[in-house]
C-alpha cells in the first residue's frame, strides 16, 4: 500500500476519517456500496428489499456486458395497504402521525389543504397545483381525520366537504417536524483517486444504444463516480452525436452545438492547440457551467502524447476538508472571478461579477455541490477582503498540491472507440501535450438534463414500488410520487 505523509498525517489515516465518503484513493474501496445501483434506493424500511453483493464496488459495477436481466434483478415488493395504520390525532394547528411509540409527525392543517393532490386539487397529467392557496382560511382546521389502510384521511369544513387521503408513505417521506431520514440504503458518491485506473467505470456502447436500462446504467455511474467511459463506440462523430443525444439536448455555446475539431486553433482557447491542459473544469466563465462533456477521440495521426487526465474534485477537496479545514473553508466562500474573452463576438463572464467559489456548497446541508476552477480562467482578483488575500494565495497553493499529486491524478491514454463522459461539476480534466494531429469530437450537456434523464430512467424502472402504487399512474406517474 502506497502510503503518503502529508503535513504530519498520513493520507491513508486522513482517509480513514472520512466517514461519509467511500475513497478510492490510496485504500481502494474501502466501503462496498453495493446498492448504489439498486433503482429502488430510499425506499422506506417495510418496502425495502436489503440484498446486498460482496466483492468491490467498481467490480461489482462495472459493465463490460450487458446486465442485468430480468432473472437477477430482485424486484421489489408490491406494497400492500398497512394492515394496521399508523395512529393519528387532531389539535388546533396540526395532525400529528405515531409512526411508532416513539416517533411522530406534526403537519400544520395549512399546510395539509395546501398539498392535497387529490384530482380536484391537482392536475392529474400536468402534475401542477390546481388548489387556490389564497382561498384557504389561514386558521382552517380539518372537521376529521382518520387512520385508513390507504392513508391519512382528512375531512375539510367546506360545503360540501372536501376529503384527503394522504398516503403514508407520501406523508413520511416529506415529514419536515421531525425530517424522518429515508430508511434503507442511500445513494452514495465514490471519491476517487489515482486508483481507478485498475478498474474504471465502464458501460457498453450497444447496452447504452439498445435498452434503456444501459443508459440508466451509464448515467448512475456518471453520478457515482463523476464519470463513465462507453466501450466499443463507432469511432465517428455520427455515432457520439447519437450517442450523447441519448442522455439529453445539447447544449450550444460558442463552441457550436456537437463540435468535432482537430488542434488547429480554430476557436480563440487552449483547448485548440497542441498545449498541456492542466486539470480544469470547463467553462468556469457561464453563470451555469455546462454540467456533461463527452469526449470522444476519434484519430490521432503523425505524433505521440496527448494523455488525458481526470481528477476528482470531490476528492481532493474532501482531502482538504479533512486535513485543512480552514483551506477547505476559504476556497468556499471566497468568490473568484472569470472571463472567457479568446473571440472577437463574444465576451463571458458570470453572474454575478464577482464570480463563485471554486468549491460551492449546498446553502441547506453544506454539502459540496460543484466544483469550478481553472486557473487560466481567473480574472482580476479585486473584491477580496484585503485581510484575505495573501491567505486565498495560499489556500489555493494547497489545493493546487493536492490536485497535482500523484495520489490524486487518474492519467488515461484515450483510444478510437472509447467515449468519456465527465460531470464538469465535480471532475477536472486535463490532458499532456502532444504532437501530431488529434481529432475530438464531443458535446456538452446541461447539468439539469443529465440530471432529469437519471430521474426518469429511475423513475421508470421502479413502476411497481410504493412510490407509484397509492395512486393510479397517468403517463406513468402519480401526483402521489415522492420525487416532486
Ligand atoms: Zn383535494
Amino acid at each position: 500500500m502506497i502510503r503518503r505523509v502529508l503535513h504530519g498525517v498520513s493520507l491513508a489515516s486522513a482517509i480513514r476519517r472520512c466517514p461519509r465518503s467511500v475513497l478510492l484513493g490510496t485504500r481502494l474501496l474501502k466501503n462496498d456500496k453495493s446498492e448504489l445501483f439498486d433503482p429502488w434506493a430510499g425506499q422506506e424500511r417495510r418496502y425495502s428489499l436489503s440484498f446486498s453483493r460482496a466483492a468491490s464496488a467498481a467490480a461489482a459495477l462495472n459493465d463490460g456486458q450487458p446486465r442485468p436481466t430480468s432473472a437477477d434483478v430482485p424486484k421489489p415488493p408490491v406494497p400492500q395497504p398497512l394492515e394496521s395504520p399508523p395512529a393519528s390525532q387532531l389539535d388546533d394547528r396540526k395532525v400529528s402521525v405515531g409512526w411508532d411509540s416513539s416517533t411522530w409527525s406534526r403537519f400544520h392543517h395549512i399546510w395539509l389543504r395546501d398539498h392535497c393532490r387529490c384530482p380536484q386539487c391537482f392536475h392529474q397529467v400536468t402534475m401542477q397545483r390546481l388548489v387556490n392557496t389564497f382561498e384557504i382560511p389561514s386558521d382552517i382546521k380539518p372537521s376529521h381525520v382518520e387512520s385508513t389502510p390507504d392513508g391519512l384521511k382528512v375531512v375539510w369544513p367546506s360545503s360540501p366537504p372536501h376529503v384527503s387521503v394522504y398516503p403514508w408513505h407520501w406523508l413520511r417521506r416529506n415529514s419536515y417536524e421531525p425530517v424522518i431520514p429515508m430508511d434503507g440504503p442511500k445513494h452514495e458518491k465514490v471519491l476517487w483517486g489515482s486508483k481507478i485506473a485498475q478498474d474504471p467505470p465502464t458501460v457498453a456502447y450497444e447496452y447504452v444504444m439498445s435498452d434503456e436500462r444501459g443508459l440508466l446504467k451509464w448515467l448512475q455511474k456518471i453520478d457515482t463516480f463523476g464519470f463513465c467511459f462507453v466501450s466499443d463506440v463507432p469511432p465517428n462523430s455520427e455515432a457520439t452525436e447519437e450517442l450523447s443525444r441519448k442522455i439529453g439536448r445539447i447544449r450550444e455555446t460558442q463552441y457550436g452545438s456537437f463540435w468535432d475539431f482537430t488542434s488547429d486553433l480554430a476557436k480563440g482557447d487552449t483547448a485548440y492547440t497542441t498545449m498541456a491542459l492542466a486539470a480544469h473544469t470547463d467553462t468556469t466563465y457561464f453563470t451555469d457551467p455546462c454540467g456533461l462533456q463527452i469526449f470522444h477521440l476519434q484519430s490521432h495521426t503523425d505524433g505521440t502524447g496527448g494523455a488525458s487526465l481526470l481528477v476528482d474534485g470531490f476528492y481532493v477537496a474532501s482531502i482538504l476538508k479533512e486535513l485543512h479545514p480552514e483551506v477547505y473553508e476559504l476556497l468556499s466562500t471566497t468568490r473568484v472571478p472569470t472571463h472567457a474573452a479568446g473571440e472577437p463576438a463574444s465576451l463571458y463572464r458570470p453572474t454575478p461579477l464577482a464570480g463563485y467559489p471554486i468549491l460551492n456548497l449546498d446553502p441547506v446541508t453544506a454539502e459540496l455541490l460543484l466544483v469550478r476552477y481553472n486557473n487560466d480562467d481567473r480574472s482580476v482578483l479585486n473584491s477580496m477582503v484585503a485581510g484575505d488575500m495573501e491567505k486565498w494565495y495560499d489556500a489555493l497553493r494547497v489545493w493546487n498540491k493536492f490536485l497535482t499529486s500523484p495520489d490524486s491524478e487518474y492519467w488515461v491514454q484515450l483510444t478510437p472507440g472509447t467515449v468519456v463522459a465527465i460531470d464538469n461539476h465535480r471532475v477536472l480534466h486535463g490532458r499532456s501535450a502532444f504532437d501530431g494531429k488529434r481529432r475530438m469530437c464531443g458535446a456538452y450537456i446541461d447539468f439539469d438534463e443529465y440530471r432529469s434523464k437519471l430521474a426518469v430512467l429511475t423513475e421508470k424502472f421502479r413502476t411497481d414500488s410504493v412510490s407509484n402504487a397509492a395512486a393510479q399512474l397517468v403517463n406513468g406517474r402519480s401526483g402521489w410520487s415522492t420525487d416532486f
